[in-house]
């Protein structure tokens, strides 16, 4: 989000342009892939349920579509910007390359806080989203899909406002709907899971057992939810996790060092993530104020909530116990914080590799509602380790050959694979 000194999409490019030198990509493919090849800008009026009107500022960029149609998802924040949204449009096309999935990169934002909207004014809010877009956005253009603080009921209401404006029925136009509305089973748990997949394999390689490893979780979305799930039932202790209080406007830690009760947290959560700390004391958790995730003596960091979390300030508080930081969220660390992290030679799994299983199980949802034929958890779930496993063995691989930072060798293979489609389109 926009806080004062970080623009999320100078990062972004700040990230490319590194790689592309090191890659010598030339001239006009440096130009095309450091810049979105569409961005749409529009106001979204919504006849709100006092009877006022509110006007909204929504977007949808479309960073590359030469590996297949734009994939991302949709942000509700009151704090968004188009330069996020740009940087998080960038990001998605490394993530489907990395992944090797054939998309491309979107995202798409609105500036409005959903904790102050109803349900019948969130809906005006997806179906005048769409509105705007329903020429850009399709099935074989732009893939909408969910992301902070928007679920499977937006993405039913944007469907249907989209199949009402074009007279069919288009099940392929988003993903993350549903069960039983086109939605693919292990959607809710691909992005989280995916986080762990890629964590087991890390650990793994460095011969540790994740029964002998500690975690501590930053955020308690989706995402930070269902990492925790599986990173507990491969052995994994997480001793706390953190989330947004919107009484008080800050973050607090929810800390319990003999290990936090996942079931138990999830019946005293909101369905934004709040924790209600008053229970949160109730039942023995210390409810410390801040971002105190960082500052545990834990062998693993997983900062699953937003961008610009750690940074040149907060990444001098991480222990020297921390071998591994595997980033759920989109753009957590700063380039600043990057080179701390390289230096203390912890073990980073960056973004864009460890958070895809989202956005590939989007993409066997896709597949699914195009064929409208819907495939068993466990076949879902096990293509999605298949996937998420060997694009983690192919980074690492190739980071240990050519002795590169993880996120370095990831956008590596990324940038090549989106520069090699768009010369063979002979764009560039
Ligand atoms: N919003 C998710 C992400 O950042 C998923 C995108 C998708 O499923 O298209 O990866």
């Amino acid at each position: 989000m926009a806080t004062k000194n970080f623009n999320a999409f100078e990062m972004a490019q700040a990230q490319f342009d590194k790689v592309a030198e090191q890659l010598e990509l030339d001239l006009a493919t440096k130009a095309l892939l450091r810049q979105p090849l569409r961005e749409y800008h529009f106001s979204i009026p919504v006849h709100m349920d006092d009877g006022s009107y509110q006007v909204f500022r929504g977007f949808r960029v479309q960073h590359n579509d030469a590996r297949g149609p734009g994939k991302g998802g949709i942000r509700f924040h009151p704090q968004e910007t188009v330069d996020t949204v740009k940087a998080l449009a960038m990001w998605m096309t490394w993530k489907c390359s990395v992944v090797d999935i054939p998309l491309g990169g979107s995202k798409g934002g609105v500036i409005c806080d959903p904790h102050n909207l109803s349900l019948r004014e969130q809906e005006q809010l997806c179906r005048g989203w769409v509105r705007q877009l329903s020429k850009d956005v399709g099935p074989l253009r732009d893939v909408p899909a969910p992301d902070v603080m928007t679920n499977a009921q937006h993405m039913l209401w944007m469907l249907d406002e989209f199949e009402a404006i074009n007279g069919a029925k288009y099940p392929g136009l988003i993903t993350g709907k549903p069960i039983g509305m086109g939605g693919s089973l292990g959607r809710t748990e691909a992005t989280g899971y995916g986080v762990i997949f890629t964590v087991r394999e890390a650990l793994k390689e460095h011969n540790i057992k994740p029964e002998n490893t500690v975690a501590a979780v930053q955020g308690f979305g989706n995402v930070a939810q269902y990492a925790i799930e599986l990173f507990e039932h491969i052995g994994g202790k997480v001793i706390c996790v953190s989330c947004w209080d919107q009484e008080d406007q800050i973050s607090y830690t929810f800390k319990k060092k003999d290990g936090i009760d996942l079931k138990t947290l999830l019946g005293i959560t909101d369905r934004f993530g709040g924790i209600n700390k008053i229970k949160a004391k109730d039942l023995g958790y210390e409810v410390l104020p801040g971002d105190k995730w960082i500052e545990q003596e834990v062998d693993i960091l997983l900062p699953c909530a937003l961008e610009n979390q750690v940074t040149a300030d907060t990444v001098t508080k991480i222990k020297p116990s921390v071998k591994f930081i595997a980033e759920g969220a989109n753009g957590p660390t700063t380039p600043e914080a990057d080179k701390v992290i390289q230096e203390k030679n912890i073990f980073i799994i960056p973004d864009f590799l460890a958070n895809a299983g989202g956005v590939t199980c989007s993409y066997f949802e896709q597949v699914q509602s195009n064929m409208n034929y819907y495939w068993e958890k466990d076949e879902v779930l096990s293509r999605l380790d298949e996937k998420m496993t060997s694009a983690y063995l192919k980074v690492s691989e190739l980071a240990r050959q050519r002795k590169l930072y993880m996120r370095d060798a990831a956008y590596v293979i990324a940038i090549k694979r989106v520069a090699q489609a768009c010369k063979d389109r002979g764009w560039v």
